[in-house]
């Protein structure tokens, strides 16, 4: 078995092309962006067999998360580590230049859906940057009905259905598994979710994927068979506020799958807990993390994962600065 202590394990982002995707991440994260294409996603923490995640720093530099998991379970998972054989959740920044696909993921109420390498899947967006054409769509209009959303499917009216939000910059929007939802129009999120690539595409706007020459397939008898049509609590989030000092320390998402604390200042305070991994995101300014008296930067877009035997961490900004902390329930 291996005995080497765990440190706080930085990993380089893995850019994704998509047809909807813009080249804005290239500001939000250090890593370049390749190629000159449109770059929808940037999957920053995935133990996804297809993209996994590597580590940037240290001794462990180049291993996969995959690989942490298998060979570090108990130091990094802490009191997770009997219930979790792959890391539970998969963490992306997107940049939505156009709209995605109107799309909804299973629940674990549809075991008949989800293969079984994977998961339910219920997201999480903090929206990062936003403008006049940007919009969220999340979840159903009152009134709507598997024959009503059947219908506008083919006239092209499936908006009306849809509840929008004009997304501004620090909004929460929760989209838990069985919720319609799509975004676009040049908005950038921090997205938060299951461990699950599992997508039903309902609508696509009439895109045709230029790489292809084709529209995207849809599953749309997949995904009536998982929407959630009655009510929900899909849609923002009020922030609830823990603690003001040394940190502003705001709970954004607490479900049965992650929580979400975004924190604000430009004191020190401190991070991560005994017995638990965490993960940061630094969405704005820099700092760095101090673990047994190393120092580790952290820079605008970079995520960290501390260990569970890590413990607290002491975090020290450089002014003003805004991360977010996930937990595992
Ligand atoms: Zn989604």
């Amino acid at each position: 078995m291996n005995k080497m202590p765990l440190y706080p394990l930085r990993f380089d982002p893995i850019y994704q092309y998509r047809l909807w995707g813009g080249r804005r991440l290239a500001s939000l994260l250090s890593a370049p962006l390749p190629g000159d294409g449109p770059i929808g996603e940037a999957w920053v923490l995935s133990d996804r067999t297809d993209h996994q995640s590597l580590v940037a720093n240290g001794p462990l530099k180049g291993q996969t998360l995959g690989q942490m998991m298998e060979q570090f379970r108990e130091p990094l998972m802490g009191k997770l580590s009997s219930r979790f054989r792959r890391f539970p959740l998969l963490l992306k920044f997107l940049d939505a230049h156009e709209m995605l696909s109107v799309q909804v993921h299973p629940s674990d109420a549809h075991p008949e859906l989800i293969p079984a390498c994977d998961t339910a899947k219920t997201e999480a967006w903090v929206v990062i940057e936003a403008g006049k054409k940007s919009h969220i769509y999340a979840g159903l209009r009152p009134g709507t009905t598997a024959g009503n959303l059947r219908r506008s499917l083919d006239d092209g009216t499936i908006a009306d259905h849809l509840v929008c939000i004009a997304p501004k910059p620090g909004d929460a929007v929760f989209i838990p598994a069985g919720t319609v939802h799509t975004l676009g129009g040049d908005v950038v999120v921090f997205e938060v979710q299951q461990n699950s690539d599992l997508t039903f595409r309902l609508y696509d706007w009439g895109h045709v994927d230029p790489k292809t020459k084709e529209p995207r397939p849809l599953q749309v008898d997949q995904a009536f068979a998982c929407i959630e049509f009655g009510a929900s609590n899909s849609g923002l989030v009020a922030a609830r506020v823990e603690t003001t000092r040394p940190v502003e320390r705001e709970r954004l998402f607490d479900c049965h799958a992650f929580l979400l604390w975004r924190l604000l200042g430009q004191d020190p305070f401190t991070v991560g807990t005994t017995a638990e991994p965490r993960v940061l995101v630094c969405i704005e300014g820099s700092g760095q993390v101090t673990h047994e008296g190393t120092p580790y930067a952290v820079g605008k877009g970079d995520v960290w994962l501390l260990p569970a035997e890590a413990g607290e961490c002491a975090f020290q900004p450089s002014g003003e600065v805004i991360l977010l902390e996930i937990a595992i329930p």
